[in-house]
């Protein structure tokens, strides 16, 4: 596909021949898509997955609490930050090897397979040791010796677009986890710096770049509502739309709105209740509910 006449369709052949439906011997077509599993979740199935958590482990209660939470609402995955990649080094870095132990327990407890950022290659070991998933975060993204260290490691990966990352770069970063012979890749569309980016968002959330992504890779693509939005008011709206626009899942953080709770040290304004949280969780039931039903009537 030629997008927006930006690129020659030979580019993404040439930059990720693994990645791109080029790579015929996966027998992926122009529309299969690679499932890719973590623990009892699929991603690239019919059903839309749904990751939802902290912005960072705060402490044992408030992880354990949303945990309970995101499985009550009907939640596939447990987020949560142990390593935080921060504007500020004044502010919180999170919990590091304590917030792992901590995600990992929460994890356990409610069953739900868990989600967590690595920043650094000399700590790939220690978050993959209570990682289901290994995520690469937005800054990281070009961070190649990175890619390499987690393709090496072998664990899913989610890989989050790069907050100025064209497609091409973003898919090239794939290739680099590919390389190492880990194709067990999810994208992420979390939102890009553009005009006019900080006004009255925290970035835009580019949903056409979903067909793009779906058109160019077998690679399963989900959207973080949260991040994109900044905003807790928007991530429902932005939420739908992502699901309308055909991602395989959604990436939420939630804070907890018990009388008493405390706010959470990073990105509070962008948190939504649980109860937001299982009514989008119910969105997506009901609109995969209706796809298949279209299905069965076809057939
Ligand atoms: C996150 O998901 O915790 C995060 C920091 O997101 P991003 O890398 O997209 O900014
Ligand atoms: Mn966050």
């Amino acid at each position: 596909m030629n997008i927006a006449g930006a690129l020659a369709s030979g580019d993404f052949s040439r930059i990720c021949p693994i990645v791109s439906r080029t790579h015929e011997s996966l027998g992926y077509g122009t529309t299969g898509t690679q499932i890719v599993n973590v623990g009892s979740v699929a991603f690239g199935a019919d059903r839309p997955v749904v990751i939802a958590g902290p912005c960072s482990v705060e402490s044992h209660a408030q992880t354990l609490e949303l945990a309970r939470a995101v499985k009550a609402c009907g939640g596939d995955m447990l987020r949560g930050g142990a390593f935080k990649p921060r504007t500020s080094p004044h502010d919180f870095q999170g919990l590091g090897l304590e917030g792992l132990k901590i995600l990992q327990e929460a994890g356990r407890e409610t069953g739900l397979p868990v989600v967590t950022e690595v920043m650094d290659t000399r700590l790939v070991d220690q978050v993959g040791a209570y990682a289901d998933m290994l995520q690469i975060g937005s800054r990281n993204m070009q961070n190649y010796p990175l890619l390499v260290e987690v393709g090496r490691y072998g664990k899913p990966v989610l890989l989050k677009r790069g907050m100025a990352a064209s497609l091409c770069e973003w898919l090239g970063a794939a290739e680099y986890i590919a390389k190492e012979g880990n194709l067990q890749i999810v994208l992420c569309e979390r939102g890009i710096k553009a005009y006019p980016s900080g006004e009255y968002s925290r970035f835009i959330l580019d949903l056409n770049v979903i067909a793009a992504v779906k058109a160019e890779t077998f690679l399963p693509v989900i959207v973080d509502p949260s991040h994109a939005t900044g905003i807790a008011s928007m991530v429902e709206p932005a939420s739908r739309a992502a699901i309308e626009s055909g991602c395989h899942g959604l990436l939420i953080e939630i804070a907890s709105d018990r009388p008493g709770a405390a706010r959470p040290k990073c990105d509070a304004a962008q948190a939504i209740s649980p109860k937001t949280l299982e009514r989008i969780i119910g969105f997506v039931g009901s609109r995969h509910a209706q796809a298949e039903e279209k299905t069965a009537y076809a057939m």
